[in-house]
């Protein structure tokens, strides 16, 4: 009797991670298929200057609209297509069309686009971003590249090339997530980035947490004397975008402006006009 039930509590569970593997196994093919599908969209985040309250760019944030999941998380979608290899075209997808989307907006606005170290393995980066700068008309300078700092964790030497040949063309390299990986400080010496990002949970806590408030203070006073531009990523309430202006951020980013948004729903955002006239345009997030 004990035997059985223990045949059939395995038997139980293999069916479990059978249908578990089944499940991934099936967003698996629905991904590959999903690019010739055209069930990828980039939503667009505005960044604002702290200063002047006023947009400088967005930030091109993949969006997958599965035809029976709906949408699903980039968080988890990403990860899929860097280990199937999808990435790099999707990734040369989203080179293009951001660029393409930024050159219909005002000259001055800015386009962050997000890399995966995988990319940068394919060898056929900084084509893709010639590629994207020349078919799209935009000009370097207003592009933005956003890596993390695992692209210098492997393949050092090959990727620090790389990210040299992408600043000669005029781009800006932004280190995304700062803080969140293991000895940040090296990388800041490997490479002269344009821009940190501090990671957003740095900031989620910055009104109770007075150790993230001084990591922050920390972060940003380095990355200013060092002439990079600090942006403080995930900012939700008034209070910490007081805060992230008083030790001297640069940008911030977050709920309290805007969440992510569709290309056709940017209008509001590309008049110059202050955050506080756009009232009407900020989510109801606002309350939080
Ligand atoms: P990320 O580049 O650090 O992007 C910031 C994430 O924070 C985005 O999540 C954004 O929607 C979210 N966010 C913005 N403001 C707030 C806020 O106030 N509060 C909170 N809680 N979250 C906020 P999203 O769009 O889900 O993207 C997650 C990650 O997926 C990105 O993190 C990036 O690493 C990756 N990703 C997205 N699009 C692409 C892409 O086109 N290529 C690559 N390689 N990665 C991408
Ligand atoms: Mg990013
Ligand atoms: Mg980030
Ligand atoms: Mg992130």
């Amino acid at each position: 009797r004990a035997k059985a039930d223990g045949r059939n509590t395995f038997h139980f569970f293999e069916q479990g991670m059978d249908s578990r593997l089944r499940a991934r196994r099936a967003l698996d093919l629905d991904l590959r298929n999903a690019m010739a599908a055209g069930e990828f969209e980039l939503y667009y985040q505005p960044v604002i200057t702290a200063r002047s309250s006023t947009v400088s760019g967005f930030e091109a944030l993949m969006r997958w609209h599965h035809r029976e999941r709906g949408m699903v998380s980039p968080a988890e979608f990403i990860p899929m297509a860097e280990e199937i290899g999808l990435i790099v075209p999707l990734g040369e997808w989203a080179l293009l069309q951001a660029c393409r989307e930024a050159a219909t907006w005002p000259a001055g606005l800015t386009i962050a686009v997000n890399l995966s170290p995988v990319q940068f393995k394919s060898r056929n980066l900084v084509p893709a971003v010639i590629n994207a700068l020349t078919s799209s008309g935009l000009a370097a300078s207003r592009l933005e590249l956003e890596i993390t700092e695992s692209v210098l964790l492997q393949e050092s030497e090959v990727n620090l090339a790389t990210l040299h040949q992408l600043r000669e063309l005029g781009v800006h390299i932004s280190m995304d997530d700062f803080g969140t990986g293991y000895s940040s400080l090296g990388y800041l010496r490997q490479f002269p980035f344009d821009k940190i990002k501090i990671d957003q949970s740095f900031i989620k806590e910055l009104a109770e947490n007075p150790q993230d408030a001084a990591i922050v203070r920390a972060v940003t006073g380095l990355g200013i004397s060092l002439g990079m531009t600090i942006t403080a990523e995930g900012v939700e309430t008034q209070f910490q975008f007081d805060r992230l202006r008083l030790e001297g951020c640069t940008e911030v980013q977050g709920y309290l402006f805007s969440p992510p948004r569709p290309a056709s729903a940017l209008g509001p955002f590309l008049t110059g006009r202050q955050m506080t006239e756009l009232s009407d345009a900020r989510p109801a997030i606002l309350a939080i």
